[in-house]
Protein backbone atom coordinates (compact mmCIF):
# COMPACT_ATOMS: atom_id res chain seq x y z
CA UNK A 1 0.00 0.00 0.00
CA UNK A 2 1.09 3.53 -1.06
CA UNK A 3 1.35 5.22 2.16
CA UNK A 4 -1.51 8.16 2.22
CA UNK A 5 -3.37 6.00 -0.59
CA UNK A 6 -6.97 6.25 -0.14
CA UNK A 7 -9.69 4.11 -2.30
CA UNK A 8 -11.71 7.68 -2.47
CA UNK A 9 -9.08 9.99 -3.59
CA UNK A 10 -10.57 11.85 -6.40
CA UNK A 11 -8.04 11.44 -9.19
CA UNK A 12 -6.80 14.80 -10.25
CA UNK A 13 -7.18 15.85 -13.65
CA UNK A 14 -4.29 17.10 -15.51
CA UNK A 15 -4.89 21.30 -16.05
CA UNK A 16 -2.27 20.73 -19.08
CA UNK A 17 -3.48 18.33 -20.80
CA UNK A 18 -6.91 17.73 -19.46
CA UNK A 19 -6.16 14.05 -18.94
CA UNK A 20 -6.67 12.02 -15.46
CA UNK A 21 -3.47 12.00 -13.51
CA UNK A 22 -2.72 8.48 -12.20
CA UNK A 23 0.78 9.04 -11.62
CA UNK A 24 1.89 9.90 -7.75
CA UNK A 25 4.59 11.82 -5.88
CA UNK A 26 7.31 10.76 -3.41
CA UNK A 27 4.43 11.23 -0.73
CA UNK A 28 2.13 8.53 -2.79
CA UNK A 29 -0.48 11.65 -3.58
CA UNK A 30 -1.57 11.71 -6.78
CA UNK A 31 0.17 14.64 -8.72
CA UNK A 32 -1.48 17.74 -9.85
CA UNK A 33 -0.40 17.10 -13.35
CA UNK A 34 1.62 14.50 -15.78
CA UNK A 35 5.58 14.35 -15.24
CA UNK A 36 5.38 14.50 -19.08
CA UNK A 37 3.17 17.94 -18.67
CA UNK A 38 5.19 19.42 -16.15
CA UNK A 39 7.59 21.66 -18.34
CA UNK A 40 4.02 23.16 -19.82
CA UNK A 41 3.02 23.90 -16.30
CA UNK A 42 6.18 25.65 -15.25
CA UNK A 43 5.96 27.34 -18.22
CA UNK A 44 1.66 28.29 -17.72
CA UNK A 45 2.49 29.06 -14.27
CA UNK A 46 4.91 31.68 -15.42
CA UNK A 47 3.11 33.53 -17.66
CA UNK A 48 0.32 33.99 -14.94
CA UNK A 49 3.43 35.30 -12.39
CA UNK A 50 4.17 37.41 -15.17
CA UNK A 51 0.68 38.72 -15.77
CA UNK A 52 -0.09 39.12 -12.07
CA UNK A 53 2.99 41.11 -11.96
CA UNK A 54 2.20 43.68 -14.84
CA UNK A 55 -1.42 44.30 -13.38
CA UNK A 56 0.17 44.86 -9.79
CA UNK A 57 2.68 47.86 -12.06
CA UNK A 58 -0.29 49.20 -13.90
CA UNK A 59 -1.83 49.67 -10.47
CA UNK A 60 1.01 51.27 -9.58
CA UNK A 61 1.38 53.23 -12.65
CA UNK A 62 -2.12 54.59 -12.42
CA UNK A 63 -2.05 55.78 -8.98
CA UNK A 64 1.09 57.98 -9.80
CA UNK A 65 -0.38 59.12 -12.88
CA UNK A 66 -3.25 60.50 -10.57
CA UNK A 67 -0.80 61.76 -8.29
CA UNK A 68 1.02 63.77 -10.95
CA UNK A 69 -2.32 65.25 -12.15
CA UNK A 70 -3.04 66.05 -8.64
CA UNK A 71 0.33 68.07 -8.58
CA UNK A 72 0.04 69.53 -11.84
CA UNK A 73 -3.19 70.94 -10.87
CA UNK A 74 -1.41 72.70 -7.93
CA UNK A 75 1.88 74.05 -9.87
CA UNK A 76 -0.82 75.08 -11.78
CA UNK A 77 -2.70 77.38 -9.72
CA UNK A 78 0.73 78.59 -8.27
CA UNK A 79 2.24 79.65 -11.82
CA UNK A 80 -1.04 81.69 -11.82
CA UNK A 81 -1.17 83.23 -8.98
CA UNK A 82 2.42 84.29 -9.38
CA UNK A 83 2.19 85.64 -12.67
CA UNK A 84 -0.45 87.60 -10.80
CA UNK A 85 1.35 89.43 -8.27
CA UNK A 86 4.40 89.36 -10.63
CA UNK A 87 2.67 91.30 -13.42
CA UNK A 88 1.98 94.02 -10.70
CA UNK A 89 4.72 94.18 -9.42
CA UNK A 90 6.77 94.64 -12.61
CA UNK A 91 4.16 97.38 -13.75
CA UNK A 92 5.72 99.64 -10.22
CA UNK A 93 9.37 98.40 -11.58
CA UNK A 94 8.46 99.75 -14.86
CA UNK A 95 7.07 102.97 -13.47
CA UNK A 96 10.12 103.03 -11.05
CA UNK A 97 13.07 102.48 -14.20
CA UNK A 98 11.03 105.41 -15.87
CA UNK A 99 11.36 107.44 -12.90
CA UNK A 100 14.89 106.46 -12.08
CA UNK A 101 15.56 107.37 -15.28
CA UNK A 102 14.41 111.00 -15.24
CA UNK A 103 16.15 111.53 -12.53
CA UNK A 104 19.53 110.14 -13.94
CA UNK A 105 18.89 112.79 -16.65
CA UNK A 106 17.99 115.80 -14.11
CA UNK A 107 21.06 115.08 -12.39
CA UNK A 108 23.58 115.61 -15.09
CA UNK A 109 21.79 118.35 -16.63
CA UNK A 110 21.39 120.20 -13.36
CA UNK A 111 23.63 119.07 -10.90
CA UNK A 112 26.79 117.89 -12.95
CA UNK A 113 29.15 118.55 -10.28
CA UNK A 114 27.33 116.35 -7.83
CA UNK A 115 27.79 113.45 -10.40
CA UNK A 116 31.25 114.25 -11.09
CA UNK A 117 32.03 114.53 -7.28
CA UNK A 118 29.73 111.21 -6.94
CA UNK A 119 29.78 111.79 -3.06
CA UNK A 120 25.63 112.02 -2.54
CA UNK A 121 24.45 108.67 -1.42
CA UNK A 122 20.97 109.59 -3.48
CA UNK A 123 22.64 109.53 -6.55
CA UNK A 124 24.92 105.95 -6.28
CA UNK A 125 21.49 104.88 -5.18
CA UNK A 126 19.86 106.00 -8.29
CA UNK A 127 23.09 105.00 -9.98
CA UNK A 128 22.72 101.41 -7.96
CA UNK A 129 19.17 101.04 -9.40
CA UNK A 130 19.90 101.74 -12.78
CA UNK A 131 23.08 100.29 -13.23
CA UNK A 132 26.62 101.08 -14.99
CA UNK A 133 24.82 99.98 -18.50
CA UNK A 134 21.81 102.08 -18.25
CA UNK A 135 23.96 105.16 -16.71
CA UNK A 136 25.93 104.95 -19.40
CA UNK A 137 23.64 104.37 -21.76
CA UNK A 138 21.55 107.40 -20.61
CA UNK A 139 24.89 109.57 -20.41
CA UNK A 140 25.11 108.74 -24.38
CA UNK A 141 21.92 109.91 -24.73
CA UNK A 142 22.03 113.12 -22.99
CA UNK A 143 25.22 113.89 -24.10
CA UNK A 144 26.93 113.61 -21.28
CA UNK A 145 30.43 114.74 -20.86
CA UNK A 146 31.87 114.62 -17.45
CA UNK A 147 33.33 111.68 -15.30
CA UNK A 148 31.27 108.04 -15.07
CA UNK A 149 31.70 107.61 -11.54
CA UNK A 150 29.28 104.90 -11.73
CA UNK A 151 31.50 102.44 -13.39
CA UNK A 152 34.08 102.26 -10.80
CA UNK A 153 31.70 101.76 -7.96
CA UNK A 154 31.31 98.42 -6.85
CA UNK A 155 27.77 99.23 -5.57
CA UNK A 156 26.50 99.49 -9.17
CA UNK A 157 26.19 96.15 -11.31
CA UNK A 158 26.64 96.43 -14.85
CA UNK A 159 22.32 95.71 -15.07
CA UNK A 160 21.41 97.18 -11.84
CA UNK A 161 18.71 96.30 -9.27
CA UNK A 162 15.47 97.21 -11.20
CA UNK A 163 14.66 93.31 -12.79
CA UNK A 164 11.15 92.60 -13.78
CA UNK A 165 10.05 89.20 -12.11
CA UNK A 166 8.58 88.48 -15.94
CA UNK A 167 6.11 85.63 -16.54
CA UNK A 168 6.42 81.92 -16.20
CA UNK A 169 4.30 79.56 -18.94
CA UNK A 170 1.54 78.68 -17.00
CA UNK A 171 1.47 74.29 -17.50
CA UNK A 172 -1.73 72.99 -19.19
CA UNK A 173 -4.74 72.14 -17.04
CA UNK A 174 -4.20 68.56 -16.07
CA UNK A 175 -8.11 68.03 -16.24
CA UNK A 176 -9.94 69.93 -19.01
CA UNK A 177 -6.79 71.15 -21.24
CA UNK A 178 -7.72 74.21 -21.29
CA UNK A 179 -5.50 77.26 -20.14
CA UNK A 180 -5.90 81.04 -19.26
CA UNK A 181 -2.85 81.72 -20.90
CA UNK A 182 -4.29 84.33 -22.87
CA UNK A 183 -5.30 86.36 -20.27
CA UNK A 184 -2.28 86.47 -18.68
CA UNK A 185 -0.34 87.24 -21.83
CA UNK A 186 -2.23 90.29 -21.98
CA UNK A 187 -0.26 91.91 -19.23
CA UNK A 188 3.23 92.09 -20.76
CA UNK A 189 5.20 95.05 -21.16
CA UNK A 190 6.45 94.53 -17.37
CA UNK A 191 9.90 93.92 -18.61
CA UNK A 192 11.22 97.53 -19.30
CA UNK A 193 14.57 98.25 -19.36
CA UNK A 194 16.69 101.46 -19.18
CA UNK A 195 15.86 101.67 -23.36
CA UNK A 196 12.58 101.39 -23.36
CA UNK A 197 12.37 103.94 -20.36
CA UNK A 198 14.71 106.51 -22.33
CA UNK A 199 12.67 105.59 -25.60
CA UNK A 200 9.55 106.17 -23.30
CA UNK A 201 10.47 109.83 -21.82
CA UNK A 202 11.97 110.89 -25.74
CA UNK A 203 8.57 110.46 -26.91
CA UNK A 204 7.55 112.32 -24.05
CA UNK A 205 9.44 115.51 -24.06
CA UNK A 206 11.34 115.75 -27.61
CA UNK A 207 10.01 118.79 -28.88
CA UNK A 208 12.88 118.95 -31.52
CA UNK A 209 13.66 117.21 -34.89
CA UNK A 210 15.01 113.97 -35.34
CA UNK A 211 18.84 113.75 -34.75
CA UNK A 212 19.12 116.64 -31.90
CA UNK A 213 20.14 115.04 -28.58
CA UNK A 214 17.71 117.44 -26.63
CA UNK A 215 16.18 118.35 -25.18
CA UNK A 216 14.92 116.49 -22.33
CA UNK A 217 12.38 118.44 -20.55
CA UNK A 218 13.37 119.67 -16.95
CA UNK A 219 10.98 119.11 -14.08
ZN1 LIG B 1 -1.16 16.19 -18.54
Amino acid sequence: MWKGMDEHDIIPVCPVCGQPVRQRDASGAYRGWHVQCDSRMRAAMDAKRRARQAEELDERLRYWSAMLTDATGDIRVSVIDRNTVAAERDHWAAVLTVERCRQAILAMRMTPDEVNRYRDPWLRRLCADIGRDGMDLIADRVGWSGARPWRRDPATARDGTLHAAGQLPVPADPDTREGYRGDLERSPGAALTVMGALDHIWKEDNTGTPGEPGPWRLR
